[in-house]
C-alpha cells in the first residue's frame, strides 16, 4: 500500500488506540469472518480493509481470514477458494492464520455440555411452530417452554443422543436459558445447535448437529484471542447474546463486539442472497460477471484494489448506516487509472477514411505516448497508412453548433499523425448510408502543428486500417434503473436494466492491443477505461470491458443544446 493511503481515524480506530495507550491489550487481533456461501462484494471490501487495514497499521497487529462454515447445506469449497483469491487481490494477507469454525466443533460441542451442566442450556423439543409460537413478539413477553426445567442429566442425555444420530432433523434443539421475557428477542432462549443430517465440506459425517451463528461466532473470536470483534450494525441487538455466551462459558477470553454501518451502494444490491437470485435466474452470466458488484465481477471489469482501497477509505466507518453514490466508487478508480494505464487507440464504431493524396503503398510507424503527461511510461510505434479508421460519430456531414471535430471541409488532427481536411463523402446509393470519407492530408503537420500556425479545432483517434485488431468491446452501465432496487414493495429484480451490457463486434484497435495481456488496464484515448477480459480473450482478438467512461463533456453540451 502507497504512504498516501494513510487511513483517517473513525471511532473504532480511536477504541483500538485507547485500549493500546492503557495498556488493555499487547497485541491487536482483528478477524474477517465470511460465511462461504456465495462470493465476497464490495460490502466485504469495506470490512476487509477495516479489519485488515487496522492490523497493517498497528506493530505486532494481525488480522485472521476465518470462514464461518455452520451451515453445511449452503456451503461450497467453491466459495472458500473465490474468497482466499479476493482477500489476496484486494492486497491483504492472513499469513497463518487461516481458520474454519468448524475447525471449533468439538470444542464448541464440549462448551455446550458445559451450559447444560451448569443448567445454562436445555433440550427443547417444540416443533418449528410452536417455538415461534411461544417466542412472543416485540410487544409481548414469550412464554417458558414446557422442556425449560428438565433436569442436567435428561438434558445430557438427549443432547448426546441427538450427536449419535437418532433424532430426526427437526425434531429437537439445544437452547440457551435465558429469559423469555427479554425485550431483546435474541435473548428469548435462542436456539444452539439444531439436528442437521448433511455432509459439511470440511467434516463430512462426522456431526449431525450444528451450532448456530451466534453461539459460534464468540466462541470462535475468544478461541481465537480476538481483542476487537468488528461487525455491521444488524449485529447490535445480538451484543447481548455474544456477551452472554462468553460470560457463561470459561472460554480463553471475552473479545469486544464493535458494530459499524455496512456498506450500501446506489444502483446496485450489497446481498449474497440477492446476488445468488441474479445469477441463478440469469439476469447475469455469472458471480464473475463484469455488472455484478462482486469483488470477482468488479476485478474483472477492471477496478483495481488500490481504486477499492482507497474508495474504502473515502467512505470511512461510522454507527449510522447510509447509501454511498456509485459515482464515487467510479471517481475513485478514474483516479487510479488516470495515474497508471497506458494510452491507446481503439475505434468502437468505425468509420473508414481514405487519404487521397497519400501514396498507396506506404506504411509510417508514427511515435506514441503511452502516458502524455508521463514520459517514463514510454512510447511505443503506432503504424499509419492510407486508409485509417475512425469513429463514427467523430463525423457530422452537418456539424451541430458545438461539434468540432470532422465535416466536410473541415480539418482536424488525427491524434500522434497528420492534420486531414475532409474533401469528399462517400454514401451507399440505396441506403444514403455513409460509407467512407475521402480526405487528404497536409505531410507538413506531422507532430500536430501546422508550419504556417493554421490550427485546428478537434484531435481524434483512429486506427490503421490495414494494422487494426479487431476486438470486441463490451461496454456496462449501472445493473439497475433505481438508485435504491432494494427500496420499495416490488422485487429489486424488476429493476435490472436491461441496457446494462452492450456488445459491440466491429471495434478495431492498435496493433499494439493484438495479445494484450488479459487483466491489463488501458485508457482508450477519449473515450474510457478498458481492461482486457480474463476469461475470453484470446491473442488475436482481444475483449475489452469499459471500465469506466471519462467524464463527457459534449454529452453535457448536448444536453444543454
Ligand atoms: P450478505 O448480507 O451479503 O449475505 P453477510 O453479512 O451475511 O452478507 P458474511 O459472510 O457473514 O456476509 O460477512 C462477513 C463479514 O462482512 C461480516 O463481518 C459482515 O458484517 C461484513 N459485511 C457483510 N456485508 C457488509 C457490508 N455491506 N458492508 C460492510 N461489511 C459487510
Ligand atoms: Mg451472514
Amino acid at each position: 500500500m502507497t504512504s498516501d493511503e494513510t487511513q483517517s481515524q473513525d471511532f473504532i480506530r480511536t477504541i483500538i488506540a485507547d485500549d493500546l495507550a492503557i495498556g488493555k491489550h499487547e497485541q491487536i487481533v482483528t478477524r474477517f469472518p465470511p460465511e462461504p456461501n456465495g462470493y465476497l462484494h464490495i460490502g466485504h471490501a469495506k470490512s476487509i480493509c477495516l479489519n485488515f487495514g487496522i492490523a497493517k497499521e498497528n506493530t505486532k497487529a494481525r488480522c485472521h481470514l476465518r470462514f464461518d462454515d455452520t451451515n453445511p447445506t449452503k456451503e461450497e469449497q467453491e466459495y472458500v477458494e473465490s474468497i482466499k483469491d479476493n482477500v489476496r487481490w484486494l492486497g491483504f494477507d492472513w499469513g497463518e492464520h487461516l481458520y474454519f469454525a468448524s475447525d471449533y466443533f468439538e470444542q464448541i460441542y464440549q462448551y455446550a455440555e458445559h451450559l447444560i451442566t451448569t443448567g445454562k442450556a436445555y433440550v427443547c423439543d417444540l416443533s418449528a411452530e410452536d417455538t415461534r409460537a411461544y417466542r412472543g413478539t416485540l410487544t409481548e413477553p414469550g412464554k417458558n417452554s414446557p422442556y425449560r426445567d428438565r433436569p442436567v442429566a435428561e438434558n445430557l442425555d438427549l443432547f448426546r443422543r441427538m450427536q449419535a444420530g437418532e433424532f430426526p432433523d427437526g425434531t429437537r434443539v439445544l437452547r440457551a436459558k435465558i429469559d423469555m421475557a427479554s425485550g431483546n428477542m435474541n435473548m428469548r432462549d435462542p436456539v444452539l445447535y439444531r439436528i442437521l443430517h448433511a455432509s459439511h465440506h470440511r467434516t463430512g459425517d462426522t456431526w449431525c448437529i450444528y451450532p448456530m451463528y451466534d453461539y459460534t461466532h464468540p466462541i470462535s473470536d475468544a478461541l481465537e484471542g480476538i481483542t476487537h470483534s468488528l461487525c455491521t450494525l444488524e449485529f447490535a441487538d445480538h451484543r447481548p447474546l455474544y456477551d452472554w455466551t462468553l460470560d457463561n462459558l470459561p472460554t480463553p477470553c471475552h473479545p469486544r463486539q464493535i458494530e459499524f454501518a455496512r456498506l450500501n451502494l446506489s444502483y446496485t444490491v450489497v446481498s449474497k442472497r440477492k446476488l445468488l437470485q441474479l445469477v441463478n435466474d440469469g439476469h447475469v452470466s455469472g458471480w464473475d460477471d463484469p455488472r455484478m458488484p462482486t469483488l470477482s465481477g468488479i476485478r474483472r471489469r477492471g477496478y483495481t484494489p488500490a481504486a477499492l482501497r482507497s474508495f474504502c477509505d473515502k467512505i470511512g466507518v461510522a454507527k449510522k448506516d447510509s447509501m454511498v453514490d456509485v459515482a464515487l466508487l467510479e471517481h475513485c478508480v478514474r483516479d487510479d487509472l488516470n495515474e497508471t494505464a497506458v494510452r491507446v487507440m481503439g475505434v468502437l464504431a468505425p468509420l473508414k477514411v481514405v487519404i487521397t493524396n497519400y501514396p498507396e503503398d506506404r506504411t509510417e510507424n508514427l511515435t506514441a505516448q503511452n502516458h502524455p503527461q508521463k514520459p517514463e511510461l514510454g512510447e511505443r510505434a503506432v503504424p499509419f497508412g492510407r486508409e485509417v479508421y475512425i469513429e463514427r460519430e467523430d463525423f457530422m456531414e452537418e456539424p451541430a453548433k458545438k461539434f468540432f471535430r470532422l465535416a466536410p471541409g473541415r480539418e482536424v488532427r488525427l491524434r500522434y499523425a497528420y492534420f486531414i481536411k475532409c474533401e469528399k463523402v462517400i454514401k451507399d446509393e440505396i441506403s444514403g448510408e455513409i460509407i467512407e470519407l475521402h480526405c487528404t492530408y497536409d505531410p507538413a503537420t506531422l507532430g500536430g502543428s501546422a508550419p504556417d500556425g493554421r490550427k485546428v479545432k478537434g484531435t481524434i483517434h483512429w486506427v490503421s486500417a490495414a494494422h487494426g485488431v479487431p476486438a470486441e468491446v463490451r461496454l456496462y452501465d449501472r445493473l439497475f434503473t433505481e438508485e435504491n432496487p432494494d427500496a420499495g414493495e416490488a422485487d429489486f429484480k424488476t429493476f435490472v436494466n436491461p441496457e446494462s451490457l452492450l456488445v459491440l463486434n466491429n471495434c478495431l484497435v492498435e496493433p499494439s492491443l493484438a495479445n494484450a495481456q488479459p487483466g491489463s488496464h488501458y485508457q482508450f484515448e477519449r473515450q474510457g477505461y478498458f481492461c482486457v477480459d480474463i476469461l475470453d480473450s484470446q491473442d488475436g482478438k482481444p475483449v475489452f470491458n469499459r471500465t469506466v467512461t471519462l467524464r463527457d463533456t459534449w454529452e453535457k453540451e448536448k444536453a444543454k443544446g
